[in-house]
């Protein structure tokens, strides 16, 4: 049945948006959802029969296919199968998911931890848990959607501050009554831009305002901090953030969200959090996966180094090209072309030439910025970090992104 029969505004959205795939796969332009067929290692993949260098993975340490993460996973579907019985309050807690927590608190400098899903659930369900009507969250303008819609569902005050302005946060914690609960909530790398959150002034702050802090982590786990460890490690701070949530699914290459803080208040997600009382837990190879990452982090710190190498080669690159990679200086790594179309035929020419790279435009960043969002792991090799520079500055060049 075709779907443009009528003409109501649920058509018309999904007729925009069909015309604009549409034509950008006419016009060789459609990256998205390109069929993976095999993963080597964490810097290659074959796409169409192609083997390509990767840089568009969060698996910022290369941790994918790990054996020692492989085989903690076969051993799990071993012992327990490949579900779990469903919700852990009433069907059981695997010991595997108890054992993840544990791992996690200590990873994280905590008392304790809580795991879901996903790191899409563990924002919602843990900012709507905590916070309600007549509360205020206040948020960082370019954090993460998962967040928006956490602070959203909870139906408290919602209030953004411009991205990274310790001042204008400060203006906002000032325009909310002192005896009303309020929470902070930043990523703690930037998922667009890559840049990092001002942690030291949040910290001072939230406390000045007496506000809770919850910073989302998926980012910046195994990339800040000497050991891998994520931004109180980065900045120095000691245990500072009340709410420390992460995800599995990009460093830690499983999938699933957590959130480490104090036992009471783990405690209380537990029992309180719609997320874990009305669905089901990881299963179990997923949970032994991530627990057994965490140790690998521990165990091969070299990893930690080599992305920020990695890193710094590929943005020190970039810019003496001329390009401009706005503030990052992590492992995702914005190459700003300005224009929709410029960004669409930047990864045509970097496709075409064997770099998985993919564009992010409007409305998903501001217009006039949208760009190629390219990221380095610890897989990644010098020489191919050069090879992936010298197509792009050569098709930055040919389109007129710079000179
Ligand atoms: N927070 C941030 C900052 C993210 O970038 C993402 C994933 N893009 C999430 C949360 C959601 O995590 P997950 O993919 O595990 O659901």
């Amino acid at each position: 049945m075709d779907i443009h029969t009528t003409d109501d505004a649920v058509t018309k959205r999904i007729r925009f948006f069909t015309d604009r795939e549409q034509m950008l796969r006419k016009n060789d332009m459609y990256f998205y959802n390109q069929p993976v067929e095999e993963i080597k290692g964490g810097a290659r993949v074959i796409v169409n029969g192609r083997e390509m260098g990767m840089y568009a993975s969060y698996g910022y340490l290369g941790l994918l296919g790990h054996p020692r993460i492989n085989a903690a996973a076969k051993a799990a579907v071993d012992k327990f199968g490949t579900g779990t019985n469903g919700v852990r309050t009433l069907a059981g807690s695997l010991t595997i998911h108890t054992e993840l927590e544990e791992t996690i608190a200590e990873f994280k400098h905590a008392e304790a931890a809580v795991t879901y899903t996903s790191g899409y659930v563990t924002n919602l369900t843990v900012i709507s848990t905590l916070m309600g009507r007549g509360d205020y969250v206040i948020s960082d303008k370019l954090n993460h959607a998962s967040i928006v819609d956490g602070c959203i569902m909870s139906g408290a005050e919602f209030r953004r501050f411009k991205h990274n302005d310790m001042a204008e946060l400060e203006r906002r914690l000032q325009q909310v009554p002192a005896e009303v609960a309020k929470l902070v909530v930043a990523d703690a790398v930037f998922s667009m831009d890559g840049d990092v959150l001002d942690m030291p002034r949040t910290v001072e702050l939230c406390k000045k305002y007496n506000a809770w802090l919850m910073i989302d982590e998926a980012h910046s786990i195994g990339v800040l901090g000497k050991t891998g460890r994520g931004i109180e490690e980065h900045f120095g701070l000691g245990d500072v953030i009340d709410i420390k949530m992460g995800t599995l699914s990009k460093t830690i290459p499983s999938v699933g969200g957590y959130v480490a803080g104090k036992k009471e208040l783990i405690q209380y997600l537990r029992h309180a959090s719609r997320a874990y009382i009305f669905s089901a837990a990881l299963p179990p190879a997923q949970a032994a996966a991530a627990n057994e990452a965490f140790k690998v982090i521990l165990d091969e710190p070299w990893r930690i180094e080599k992305v920020n190498a990695n890193g710094r080669q590929f943005i020190d690159g970039l810019k003496g090209a001329g390009f401009d990679t706005m503030l990052t200086t992590t492992a995702i790594v914005p190459v700003l072309c300005g224009t929709d179309e410029r960004a669409f035929a930047l990864t045509q020419a970097c496709q075409h030439q064997d770099l998985f790279v993919l564009p992010v435009v409007s409305p998903a960043v501001p217009e006039g910025q949208s760009r190629l969002r390219a990221t380095v792991t610890a897989a990644h090799e010098p020489k191919e970090i050069d090879y992936a520079l010298g197509v792009i500055e050569k098709a930055g060049k040919k389109i007129g992104i710079i000179q």
